[in-house]
């Protein structure tokens, strides 16, 4: 198989999603995305490197799935609306079973969210999967990360933690997690980008969002320097899976707070919004939870129920570090 026969036979289809902002597809040098009249482009490339993000041998159905939702999810943190995205892809040979679970995984996310794939590049090499979306969104209605002011309520969406207990699991540390296994791992490994609350957040009065792939605090500091501003979070109303309730305490905190791979929406919203969030969230079936307040005193205090605070040494994923 060719790379174009490889091209032809995975990934060039008729597409079922043709959200009208395609005017060229894949097969020419450039695709062509017409959005809709005085709307900004809203732009995210997020890389998946085996070994790194993924092991080598990971059902390629939920690559293809969570390659793209790790995209989708940046817009879902910006409020943009999905137009299409390109794939650049390398494989060390061309599997075709592998490459139609994959496109499986991929195309039916695609699908959901109306999303259509627009072109790529394709080589040889060490696997690795990159994928550029394009969204788009009104001018002032971006769920910008220095957005956030004074005296907003900050919410999570979903729960936090899961996808690290999971990754706990397959490193077969202790963790107590056996009798949750397959649903942790779908959390892991199945991600839903949250874009139809997204979407809505803007209009219902948010401010700041930002989604959460490398632990909740460490995620929460971006929009806090971004913002110029600290926050007190409430420990203790985080929604907590019921995996992660049987925990000991220091790791329960440790997946909630620092977990990462969670692609749940941060964001903050004046009090006069409680009810449009709440409506937003009711309307997009996506539960979310206010777990505290954007505060003037720069930094992050995580308090318990009490008021009393809770002590996290609070670090996030860095490749590099
Ligand atoms: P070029 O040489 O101009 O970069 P390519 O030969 O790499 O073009 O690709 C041919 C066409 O196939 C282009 O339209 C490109 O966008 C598309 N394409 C290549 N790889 C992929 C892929 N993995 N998924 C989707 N489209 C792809
Ligand atoms: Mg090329």
């Amino acid at each position: 198989m060719g790379e174009f026969d490889l091209i032809r036979r995975h990934f060039q289809r008729a597409p079922s999603n043709d959200t009208g902002a395609v005017v060229l597809g894949i097969g020419d040098d450039c695709a062509l995305l017409q959005p809709s009249p005085g709307h900004q482009l809203a732009i995210s490339s997020d890389m998946l490197v085996a070994g790194r993000h993924f092991f080598a041998d990971v059902d390629p159905e939920a690559l293809g799935h969570k390659a793209l939702a790790v995209n989708l999810s940046d817009l879902a943190a910006m409020g943009a609306r999905p137009l299409g995205f390109t794939l650049a892809l390398a494989l060390p040979h061309a599997d075709d079973d592998w490459l139609a679970a994959f496109a499986r995984g991929l195309f039916a996310l695609a699908d959901a969210h109306a999303c259509p794939l627009v072109g790529g590049d394709t080589t040889r090499g060490p696997l690795n999967i990159c994928i550029t979306v394009f969204g788009e969104v009104q001018p002032g209605q971006a769920l910008r990360r220095d957005a956030a002011r004074v005296g907003d309520d900050l919410y999570v969406s979903g729960r936090t933690g899961e996808a690290r207990l999971a990754l706990e699991h397959l490193r077969g540390s202790d963790w107590a997690a056996a009798a949750h296994g397959a649903d942790l791992r779908a959390r892991l490994e199945r991600p839903t980008p949250r874009n139809a609350l997204g979407a809505l957040l803007a209009a219902a009065g948010a401010r700041a969002a930002i989604d959460l792939s490398d632990g909740l605090t460490g995620d929460l500091g971006h929009i806090l320097r971004a913002s110029g501003v600290g926050a007190e979070m409430d420990v203790d109303a985080l929604p907590v899976a019921p995996a992660l309730q049987a925990l000991p305490e220091a790791q329960r905190l440790e997946c909630l707070l620092a977990g990462g791979d969670d692609y749940e929406l941060l964001f903050t919203a004046p009090p006069a919004s409680r009810a449009a969030i709440a409506a937003a969230a009711a309307s997009s079936q996506t539960p979310v939870t206010r777990i505290g307040c954007i505060v003037a005193d720069t930094g992050l205090r995580l308090l318990d129920v009490n008021g009393q605070p809770v002590t996290f040494d609070a670090r996030s994923f860095d490749h590099f570090a």
